[in-house]
């Protein structure tokens, strides 16, 4: 027996932790023993006191503990991140030895045993999310072993203030962590094309990188098409279509800032002069383009989050089959609609029939040509599911 404070489950609430799913939710608990700070290892137990697993106490979060072991023999320390750190490390071998993929997930959270730890990679410097109190309290041990065993030249936080409030954690936490400060535009190559971040101010930690293999698998689909990208943040769907010789590419954004760096990395790719870049707002700009009867090969939809929570699942669908019905009527007969939600609260079944619907609306015929997901860096721990969140059909439209 140790002595680690212990959250006491309610009767029956035990079934989710027995099936290693990572989070226990507050209302799940009985009671308390001892008095966990913010961060603290604790033990979940059932109600007879029989141990469950061990994870770490955020008093404020909705998700009380986030579970990190089912090993009662096994501490949470420092040896803990480190096993849990290289395993995650190892996971990515390919990607590292591959110099034409240079960006990159290398911890993925939850999926990766590390509750609220995202590490992702930008060439030669580290960006590091920090999304809960455990991940919070890890973060000098985090910095020192990913300085020595990834020889990063510098190592950034850019942790969500959104979701960090949710935890009761301080929301400002961008800065440096270790090394050199990141310059304003870091060079990082997909696919053996480079790419322009910007590590500090961009969305994320700097760019989509669920979408890599999406983008890599999409763009040879362009080559002589004329493609309108929507969403298109930096535009790195768009810049690797014209680089696989799409005849036109347009890309389509709201942010002035990412598209700025759109045009950049058209530049970058020596495409600029089949690219255009067109701000505004998606719905708008796609309502009025089919009124004026506007029409392309290939249309590419990656909008944001619609649904944070459950609350906003029903808008979002709408929003969903509104934008993809908009893409339709936009596509030529026989074009291909490439459409993804990134909303883990829409299921890719419930996403299904929001395109179904919306090809029932447009009046078009739809085949589904693959299922897209997101990149093998981003890898879903079975028992978390929640972990799915990019789903993607590529469709043929008639
Ligand atoms: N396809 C991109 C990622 C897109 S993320 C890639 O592969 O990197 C979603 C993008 O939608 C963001 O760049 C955001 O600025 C943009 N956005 C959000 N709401 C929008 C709207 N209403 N109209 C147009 N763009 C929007």
């Amino acid at each position: 027996m140790n002595d680690l404070p212990r959250v006491i489950l309610k009767p029956g609430r035990e079934k989710s932790v027995r099936l290693r799913h990572p989070w226990v939710f507050s209302g799940a608990i009985a009671s308390l023993r001892g008095h966990p700070s913010p961060g603290a290892v604790v033990d979940v137990v059932d109600e007879a006191g029989r141990f469950l697993a061990r994870g770490v106490y955020s008093p404020r979060s909705q998700i009380r503990v986030r579970l990190c072991t089912w090993d009662a023999d096994e501490a949470v320390d420092r040896t803990f991140l480190c096993r849990r750190l290289d395993r995650a490390l190892s996971g990515r071998r390919a990607l590292e030895n591959d110099p034409a993929t240079t960006a990159y997930r290398l911890v993925h959270a939850e999926s990766d045993g590390l509750p609220g730890v995202i590490v992702d990679r930008y060439g030669p410097y580290l960006v590091l999310q920090l999304l809960s109190w455990g991940a919070e309290v890890w973060r000098e041990d985090l910095v020192a072993l990913l300085a020595e065993r990834c020889a990063p030249r510098g190592i950034y936080e850019r942790s969500d203030a959104a979701i960090r409030r949710l935890e009761g954690l301080s929301p400002q936490t961008d800065g440096l962590l270790w090394g050199e400060e990141p310059p304003e535009r870091v060079e990082v190559w997909e696919g053996g094309r480079p790419f322009l971040v910007d590590i500090r101010r961009g969305q994320k930690t700097g760019a989509y990188l669920d979408q890599r293999e999406n983008r890599l698998r999409v763009a040879p689909l362009c080559t002589g098409k004329e493609v309108l990208d929507v969403f298109t943040y930096s535009g790195w769907f768009a810049v690797h279509a014209a680089s696989c010789g799409a005849a036109s590419v347009v890309g389509l954004d709201s942010s002035a800032e990412a598209l700025d760096l759109a045009r950049e990395n058209a530049r970058r790719n020596r495409v600029e002069e089949r690219t255009t870049w067109e701000e505004g707002d998606a719905f708008a700009v796609l309502r009025e383009w089919r009124a004026s009867g506007r029409s392309f090969d290939v249309v590419i939809l990656d909008p944001p989050k619609f649904a944070a929570r459950t609350s906003q699942v029903a808008a979002a669908t709408r929003g969903y089959k509104d934008i993809n019905m908009l893409g339709m009527h936009l596509l030529r007969p026989g074009g291909l609609l490439v459409t993804f939600s990134c909303s883990g609260l829409v299921s890719a079944e419930l996403f299904q029939k929001v395109v179904f619907g919306a090809a029932l609306d447009a009046g078009r015929d739809v085949q589904v040509l693959s299922r897209l997901f997101q990149g093998e860096d981003h890898p879903v721990l079975l028992t978390f599911p929640e972990g799915a969140y990019l789903k993607g059909l590529s469709c043929r439209v008639w």
